[in-house]
């Protein structure tokens, strides 16, 4: 059953500190580079930071969308800075990180959306840190736009992560400027997508996604060379959050169109209000009920889910890279 009281004593974490924590935040205010982390208040950063583990935040620290339940202040940013890309990647060496998580605000103002500078910060990071080092983008929707998300995959991250968030019921309310089949689409592609996917742009028909209709299978989908050498598929992430008011069936049925749609990998966490002007919680998922969406979404066919209520989706993310746990 789900629990519809206050914040329940599942939900209590410590106050963040520690000698680790401090550092993450020292350097980090001092770099000039804005974390989800930090933005989203997110409940986890005590441990991430800890861990040394960080989610960055590029194009701005305001968004041109505004969802009902994100912390990050709506309005325009100036635009793209060329030296965050370096800024970045010096951040997460000098961190000492192996697995670097990189998102962005909704650039709704830019053509690309901001994809070729994401496409320049996966690139630096390949360039400084060493040859193990993963990067996980965690991208916007792109507003659709193909070439955009092209040209982040034509810079090989190690996961490529786009979150649906919510059911489809709730996209009016929560997302507006969202579109739930948009973000489907753009998993799909992303799942089927080829290296040279991009030069589509260019008219050249055979260098690209012959089977944009198909689902996605090994042999179509995105390839990237992992630390040993081998050809691999790209995992395509997606994440959800729980607790806005959607249905059990509806949470199901964005669990199967995830899986019909190519994503390998899926979050599932609580949704948790960042102030009184952000959508209320209705509902505090037991950790029970979280276990038993694991179990569903396995049964489906997702062979690695995260599900529980501080599950974030960038929340211990190395422990669900396909790479990593290779090593
Ligand atoms: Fe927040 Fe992303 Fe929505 Fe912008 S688009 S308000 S960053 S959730
Ligand atoms: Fe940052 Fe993600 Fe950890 Fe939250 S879960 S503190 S956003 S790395």
């Amino acid at each position: 059953p789900l629990s519809k009281t206050r914040k329940p004593g599942w939900l209590r974490r410590p106050l963040p500190n520690g000698p680790e924590y401090e550092k993450v935040r020292r350097l980090l205010a001092g770099s000039q580079l804005s974390t989800v982390c930090q933005e989203a208040k997110c409940p986890n950063m005590w441990e991430c930071f800890s861990k040394k583990t960080a989610t960055f935040m590029i194009l701005g620290s305001e968004c041109t969308r505004n969802c009902r339940f994100c912390n990050v202040t709506p309005g325009t940013p100036p635009p793209p800075d060329p030296g965050e890309p370096g800024r970045v990647a010096r951040a997460a060496l000098d961190l000492g990180l192996s697995y670097v998580v990189v998102t962005s605000v909704t650039r709704d103002d830019l053509p690309d959306g901001g994809a070729a500078h994401f496409a320049a910060t996966i690139n630096e990071i390949k360039a400084l840190l060493p040859r193990h080092t993963r990067v996980e983008v965690l991208i916007p929707d792109f507003k659709g736009n193909k070439e955009a998300l092209y040209t982040v995959l034509d810079a090989r991250p190690h996961v490529l992560n786009h979150n649906i968030e919510t059911v489809p019921a709730l996209y009016e309310t929560a997302r507006p400027q969202a579109d739930y089949e948009q973000s489907l689409t753009l998993l799909r592609r992303a799942a089927l997508y080829r290296p040279g996917a991009s030069q589509a742009k260019n008219g050249d028909k055979n260098a690209v996604f012959p089977r944009e209709n198909a689902m996605h299978t090994e042999k179509t989908a995105t390839e990237t060379t992992c630390s040993h050498g081998r050809k691999r598929r790209i995992p395509v992430k997606s994440g959800l959050m729980v607790g806005l008011g959607e249905t059990r069936k509806d949470l199901e049925q964005t669990i199967c169109d995830l899986k019909d749609h190519g994503c390998d990998i899926l979050t599932i966490g609580q949704y948790l209000q960042p102030s009184r002007d952000h959508l209320p919680v209705v509902e505090y998922y037991t950790p029970e009920t979280f276990k038993e969406l694991e179990i569903f979404a396995r049964e489906k066919g997702f062979k690695t889910v995260a599900s529980g209520p501080f599950v974030r989706s960038s929340y211990q993310a190395d422990q669900l890279c396909p790479h990593c746990r290779e090593k």
